[in-house]
């Protein structure tokens, strides 16, 4: 493996949404940059005015953040190889289309979308392999073609791909991709606006900022041949090319559609890493998630980012579609929330229950934490595991009072031996209270369930609730005694 120092990129459009497949390509290309002690750069392709979406970049570097993934260089971070923002880069683009055109391999045309459409029409009606541009201005006297650049005809710059012979690309994970330039095009390089496409931009910024490695969805693949022949008619050495598997909707049939998004979105998912975040997921979880789709490591790998940099080899990637599955994203986030300190987590779920309305004091939620923790697969479980520990007075369905097997009358009266027994010890420590409560518990001819279930619901309010004893410890003497006393009351009362 290549262990100079690598630079990679992120680049992406601000055209929509910052999702799962952006953010496994960010991953690997952090991770490479990592391991090799490089830089990870963030690079904005925005030269396609019609599909901006502002706020759509701010969304992309907030969701870096958000995962750990850094750049080192970036339209926010600054970096000795900028602009980052490729509207900014203009000029650089025609001053390489020039040295294109004086190499003989682009040219300007200045066919109309009417005869483009023309030209289309009769290649289909003629059932042409692949329909391709005829090459009318391709063959123009370039010193006339000059003139009338000069007289201000409108024009784009097309690159002057061979007609004959094949094109090999390497592909990292696939090898050697041989395509046949009859099946190519003289496909546009710069716009009548004098903006590039992305098949020049990117070519040329990969090559100005040197980057060694670069990693982009494998919806590239197509015109991966024309980017190796536009870098090596410049004469630039190549990076290498690495186009991750695609990723298929969770029934791996085809990609996420609008309304699969939807569909997960209801069910408490997403492929959006700005949602990830509000529904509960920790960047560990996510990234240890997005990690394994194409790195052929065991399944079930649990890995920090350091761990990732130490173990990640662009060797290791796999070119199969890897099918997105919601429930092994769940999988990850219960099993990294464990792994997180007392302290971390509780400021991680604060927010969460804070934002439902609890009041939440850090003592207190400081010793919830411990007793939640096993139960969390996202962090907003916590609201329902953990949310009546910061309520004055808990509001227990009456029903829900009486044990399996009982009427109201004899769980009242379960309610208020409880009561005595409590009432009688020194404190409400777990170590203090569950012995004599499970002593109740066999001389009295009931069940632990029936038992716990009524002092359960009398205290929490609910019927699930974390372990018993050491939550009745946080809630207190005093609480769980006025508690138990209000359920005897509504038993009776029913
Ligand atoms: N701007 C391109 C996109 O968003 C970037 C592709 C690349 O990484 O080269 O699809």
């Amino acid at each position: 493996m290549d262990i100079r120092p690598a630079r990679t990129r992120l680049a992406p459009s601000p055209t929509g949404r910052f999702h799962l497949a952006n953010a496994r390509n960010a991953l690997y290309s952090y991770l490479v940059a990592r391991q090799t002690g490089g830089q990870f750069i963030l690079r904005v392709e925005d030269t396609d005015q019609r599909r901006f979406v502002p706020g759509a970049e701010e969304v992309i570097v907030l969701s870096l953040e958000w995962l750990g993934l850094t750049p080192n260089e970036s339209p926010f971070h600054g970096g000795q190889h900028g602009p980052y923002r490729q509207t900014e880069r203009r000029e650089i683009y025609q001053h390489y289309a020039k040295i294109l055109i004086e190499k003989d391999s682009a040219y300007p045309c200045f066919c109309t979308p009417e005869r483009l459409d023309q030209m289309r029409k009769e290649q289909e009606a003629r059932k042409v392999d692949r329909v391709r541009y005829d090459g009318l201005c391709r063959r123009l006297d370039p010193e006339n073609a000059a003139r009338r650049v000069a007289s201000g005809e409108k024009y784009v710059i097309r690159f002057k791909m061979p007609y004959e012979g094949t094109t090999t690309a390497h592909d990292h994970i696939r090898g050697n991709i041989v395509t046949e330039n009859r099946y190519l095009d003289d496909y546009i390089l710069m716009r009548s606006d004098g903006l590039p496409t992305y098949h020049l931009s990117a070519m040329v910024d990969d090559h100005e900022m040197k980057i060694t490695h670069v990693l982009r969805s494998a919806e590239w693949l197509p015109t991966f041949p024309l980017h190796v022949q536009i870098i090596r008619a410049f004469g630039w050495d190549e990076p290498i090319w690495i186009h991750p598997s695609i990723l298929l909707k969770p029934s791996g049939k085809g990609k996420m559609s609008k309304r699969d998004t939807a569909a997960a979105m209801k069910d408490g998912h997403s492929i959006f890493v700005d949602d990830l975040d509000g529904l509960g997921y920790t960047p560990e979880g996510v990234l240890n998630w997005i990690a394994l789709m194409g790195w052929g490591v065991a399944e079930d790998d649990v890995m920090t980012l350091d761990e990732m940099i130490e173990r990640f080899s662009i060797d290791n990637l796999t070119p199969s579609p890897a099918a997105i599955n919601f429930q092994k994203l769940d999988h990850f986030n219960g099993t990294h929330i464990r792994l997180l300190t007392t302290e971390e987590l509780a400021r991680r779920v604060k927010p969460f229950l804070t934002n439902a309305g609890f009041d939440v004091d850090d003592d207190t939620l400081l010793k919830v934490t411990p007793l939640i923790r096993e139960r969390l697969v996202t962090l907003d479980d916590s609201i329902p595991f953990a949310g009546f520990f910061f309520k004055g007075t808990v509001e227990p369905n009456p029903e829900d009072l009486i044990a399996k097997g009982l009427d109201a009358r004899q769980s009242a009266e379960i309610a208020r031996k409880a009561y005595d027994i409590l009432a009688s010890l020194p404190d409400m420590s777990h170590q203090t209270a569950e012995p004599p409560m499970r002593e109740f518990v066999e001389t009295s001819g009931l069940s632990a369930n029936q038992v716990f279930g009524i002092l359960r619901v009398a205290v929490t309010g609910q019927k699930v609730s974390p372990p018993l004893f050491e939550s009745m410890e946080v809630i207190g003497k005093e609480n769980v005694l006025e508690r138990l006393q209000k359920a005897r009351t509504l038993l009776e009362s029913l």
